[in-house]
């Protein structure tokens, strides 16, 4: 039995997302807005950092995925803040017994600069997750010029989130 406080990792789960970068579009990454000239393209706000969070939570808790919940083709999701789509997904987590344990993110963007808008990033993403602030990594990276993302075209996202479940250690496979 440990004596850590560390919570234990029962599942574990995958998102990755791509928007296209455009005009005249309000970008938003991680629930944060991100002053810039283009935007990411999408039916809702297009927030790829926050769509991969949320598919990782579902995959870790074995729901169906965003696309299935959060139909692209719902009007009512039309520019939606994507925020609502994490807080849903971690609710249905809550409802099969998991909650979030720790989020690794990886942001990839030729530009902007995301270095000082990690903290901020961050932090919504802790809050949406009900995590300390120390339970959430957020890295940024370049396409070296390479890619979609390195010719400045889109933006994309990897997400693994850790969910523990409440019946610690007495929930069966079966
Ligand atoms: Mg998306």
């Amino acid at each position: 039995m440990t004596t850590s406080s560390e919570p234990i990792i029962h599942r574990v789960g995958l998102g990755t997302d791509i928007h296209r970068l455009v005009p005249d579009r309000p970008l938003v990454l991680g629930g944060v807005a991100i002053d810039h000239p283009a935007g990411l393209a999408g039916h809702s706000d297009a927030d790829a950092v926050l769509h991969a969070v949320t598919d990782a939570v579902l995959g870790a808790a074995g729901l169906p995925d965003i696309g299935e919940l959060f139909s692209d083709r719902d009007p009512a999701n039309r520019d939606a803040d994507s925020a609502t789509f994490l807080r849903q997904a971690v609710r249905l987590a809550e409802a099969r017994g998991y909650r979030a344990a720790c989020a690794d993110v990886v942001i990839q963007a030729e530009l902007p600069m995301l270095s000082r808008h990690k903290p901020a990033i961050r932090a919504r993403i802790a809050k949406l997750l009900g995590l300390a602030e120390d339970r959430v990594s957020i890295k940024a990276k370049t396409g070296e010029g390479l890619d979609a993302v390195g010719r400045g075209e889109a933006i994309a996202c990897l997400a693994i989130v850790g969910l523990t479940h409440r019946d610690a250690g007495a929930r069966s496979t079966a």
